[in-house]
């Protein structure tokens, strides 16, 4: 049987969602939502709707806590992301990770390329898949092209922590996990995490539990 969702118009839906005004319920992976590529947005939502639901999706990301919030996450299948990274870390971990602070930020329509050839490999985790994180290689450094919540062009390059943001929410609006590009001998529980892998680097988990780093 087809879910209910899969019919309401995406107004109809949104709607619903922001009734109960508080952070918005996160749909974790065995979703297909999680897994279809989302539709690009082009005014399904009126200006008024949406400002409301980046609003909510803000909340919800806080809430979590997260540093950035794909709209399938909340179980709505259009191309928009907000980002936000205060990056309250220790100063070794800023150096070694690039964990920058990035501004909040809604990203409408994004899509990254990679600039030039150098990849970043560390640990990240994913509300969407609770409880476990695992190393990604990612790009080093990405230009972003998207546009923001007014419709303005945004097209600028991100390194560091804020690459890897902006990549693994980007991923998400396409149907693709972060799992999907990780180095699956490195995943670990969060608390193999707390009491095992909190250097700076990935260095010592990928000797122990034999992966490969770029
Ligand atoms: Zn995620």
């Amino acid at each position: 049987m087809a879910s209910p969702r899969a019919r309401t118009p995406l107004p109809e839906q949104v709607e619903e969602l922001l009734t109960d005004g508080g952070p918005l319920p996160i749909v974790v992976g065995g979703d297909p939502v999680l897994r279809c590529a989302a539709e690009p947005f082009d005014g399904q939502l009126e200006p008024e709707l949406l400002a409301r639901f980046v609003q909510a999706m803000r909340l919800t990301m806080h809430a979590a806590p997260g540093v950035g919030l794909a709209a399938p996450r909340v179980g709505v299948g259009l191309r928009i992301a907000v980002v936000e990274d205060p990056a309250p870390v220790p100063e070794e971990v800023r150096v070694a990770r690039g964990r920058v602070p990035l501004p909040f930020r809604v990203l409408v329509n994004p899509s990254y390329e990679a600039v030039g050839t150098a990849r970043a490999a560390f640990y990240e985790g994913c509300l969407s898949v609770p409880g476990w994180q695992a190393v990604v290689a990612r790009h080093a450094e990405v230009r972003l092209r998207a546009l923001d919540e007014h419709g303005r062009a945004v097209d600028e390059v991100f390194s560091g922590w804020p690459a890897r943001i902006v990549q693994h929410e980007t991923d998400h609006l396409g149907g693709t996990l972060y799992l999907d590009r990780a180095e699956l001998r490195s995943l670990s529980s969060n608390d193999a995490m707390a009491n095992r892998w909190t250097q700076p680097t990935p260095a010592e988990a990928a000797r122990a539990l034999g992966f490969e780093l770029p």
